[in-house]
């Protein structure tokens, strides 16, 4: 993990909401590299959460982003803060006609209703200058499958959210910003899945991106240089999307 040339990640404050595993794991790991305080929640994986906080001297809290009370209880915990990252994310895939609709309504109380609440909560006791950065997908513009409804809706509603907030906040150079994944190597999604060649064949780089990548771009719009960057959507893709 390279740290983006001039910046001054060390000793920010910063918090990921989902950081125990996969993508936010590989952010809270790349934040606390280069010297941040980092403070992390996950919902169900505490022995995973628990190591990651060993190897990396971050701070792991239990929290499940779809309890609004434990959520805010956890941001509110972490006082000032320069960097906010909500990474947590539920993927559902199947026929909407036969998808369970409980299972719909977490997926959009972990994507969506998680995030905002989540990022409002962070404004309130960021410092002016501060990052907000959420995980979105290439979903959000681009379902080359059927399946997926409730997962792009809920990815697409992030774009909203960041459009919006980054007008709210502009005031005070917070910066809000959306990081749009393609397939990335996870437990949520393998590079071995039973799906990996359907998506290797709709990329440009036939080949699943790795969490590090991903949290390589997310430091980057955490740094100094990206203080002019807010209300867009970056794409890391391997070109699935193009
Ligand atoms: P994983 O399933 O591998 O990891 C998800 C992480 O989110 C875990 O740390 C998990 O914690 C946490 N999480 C899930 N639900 C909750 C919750 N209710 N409260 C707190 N934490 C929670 O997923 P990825 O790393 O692959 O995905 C991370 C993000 O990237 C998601 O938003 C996903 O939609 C997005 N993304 C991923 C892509 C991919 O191909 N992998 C592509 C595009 C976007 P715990 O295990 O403790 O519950």
């Amino acid at each position: 993990m390279t740290v983006p040339e001039g910046s001054q990640i060390r000793g920010k404050s910063v918090m990921v909401i989902g950081g125990s595993r996969g993508i936010g794991a590989a952010i809270v790991a790349s934040f606390a590299a280069a010297g941040a305080a980092v403070r992390f929640t996950y919902a169900g994986s505490r022995d995973a959460a628990e190591a990651l906080a060993e190897a990396t001297g971050a701070i792991a809290i239990q929290a499940d982003a779809a309890d609004r009370d434990a959520l805010l209880a956890s941001i509110r915990e972490a006082g000032a803060l320069d960097v906010f990252v909500y990474n947590a994310g539920l993927l559902g895939v199947g026929d909407p006609l036969t998808l369970d609709p409980d299972a719909a309504d977490r997926l959009i109380d972990v994507n969506v209703r998680g995030a905002y609440h989540g990022s409002v909560e962070a404004a309130r006791r960021m410092v002016d200058g501060g990052r907000i950065i959420a995980i979105g997908s290439v979903h959000g513009d681009r379902m080359p499958f059927a399946g997926i409804t409730a997962y792009g809706m809920s990815k697409s509603a992030l774009q909203g959210l960041t459009r919006g907030l980054a007008r709210d906040f502009g005031a005070r150079h917070i910066t809000v910003n959306l990081v749009q994944p393609g397939p990335t190597d996870t437990d949520m999604n393998p590079a071995d899945g039973p799906l990996a060649q359907q998506m290797h064949d709709e990329m440009a780089i036939r080949r699943h991106g790795t969490a590090d990548e991903v949290a390589s771009l997310v430091l980057y719009l955490a740094s100094p240089p990206a203080r002019g960057i807010t209300g867009a959507m970056h794409t890391i893709d391997g070109g699935f999307g193009a």
